[in-house]
């Protein structure tokens, strides 16, 4: 039977379809070659971007970059762009690299809320067409926002004596939806998952910021993340997704976390016209599939 399922902080409902669950397989993506002819985030094209605000070198060649995105959204709004190399994905680099850009994540999401007028940085990846990327060269963008985005403000509502998240994390790594559990990080797909295979992760002590965790906890975050994106790359032939990192606005409680949503189903009427969500793909099978493929790494 189709099961109505609620999300644990949010007034957000979700029909997981039963009897219109795909398998896994389903989702497997046909093969797309490069799309453009010229890349601006290329090695070599960096007097074709906005003038560089930061970047990360080794042995004398920049392996992460930041500049303004040339069509901003707001005053303040980047480009990360997170290897040299067109073509490779976030989940290709090692867990040390993949450090390295949580860090830049977090070292320009607290410069631009220097900025007096900015209440927040919205931090998020597409990746891929149909996730929203214009550009396929592997890269995230951080918008700062002179308010605290509403959906911010719903999770944050959901805080009072207690947080939320460090109750929905133990639960989970409890259950069959459980995707990663090591010492630092929890990973699991969410009970109401809108999008097929959607998985959320965040350290499992109460850490507002990504500036606030520790070197142990960063390098486990950037394995588990690493491993999610390579079991989704490998068995799914690079799906596009988006993920978006949630921290706490300045001066209040918040958990950290990342939400990761691939792009494999498309919103429709159904979906405009109620904000219910129907997905295809019961999280406990994504959690089984995940499990199965980062065995296999
Ligand atoms: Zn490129
Ligand atoms: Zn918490
Ligand atoms: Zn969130």
């Amino acid at each position: 039977m189709n099961e109505i399922r609620r999300d644990y902080i949010l007034n957000r409902w979700v029909i997981i379809a039963k009897n219109r669950a795909k398998r896994p397989q389903h989702f497997v993506q046909k093969p797309i070659g490069s799309r453009e002819k010229f890349c601006f985030f290329c090695p070599g094209n960096e007097d074709t971007t906005p003038p560089e605000i930061a970047r990360v070198e080794e042995k004398g060649r920049w392996v992460i970059r930041v500049f303004p995105n040339k069509y901003p959204a707001t005053e303040w709004h980047e480009i990360v762009v997170e290897t040299p190399i067109h073509g490779e994905h976030l989940g290709d680099r090692s867990v040390g690299h993949i450090v390295q850009v949580l860090k830049m994540y977090s070292e320009r999401q607290q410069a631009i809320e220097k900025e007096p007028r900015v209440k927040y940085v919205s931090i998020f990846k597409n990746s891929g067409k149909m996730a929203g990327a214009s550009l396929s060269h592997s890269h995230t963008q951080l918008v700062g926002l002179t308010m605290i985005p509403p959906l911010i403000k719903r999770e944050m509502r959901a805080f009072d004596k207690d947080c939320p998240f460090c109750r929905v994390w133990r639960d989970e790594m409890k259950g069959n939806r459980v995707v990663y559990d090591d010492r630092y990080t929890a990973a699991f797909t969410p009970f109401a998952s809108r999008f097929p295979f959607e998985v959320w992760m965040m350290p499992k002590r109460h850490v507002r910021t990504l500036d606030e965790m520790s070197k142990k906890e960063l390098n486990s975050f950037a394995t588990v993340l690493k491993e999610i994106l390579s079991a989704l790359n490998s068995s799914l032939n690079y799906p596009p997704y988006n993920f978006v990192l949630h921290y706490a606005p300045e001066g209040k409680d918040f958990h950290l976390h990342l939400e990761l949503m691939p792009r494999l189903s498309r919103f429709a009427g159904f979906e405009f016209g109620t904000e219910i969500t129907i997905n295809t793909m019961p999280p406990e099978v994504a959690a089984e599939h995940y499990k199965s493929e980062i065995g296999k790494g």
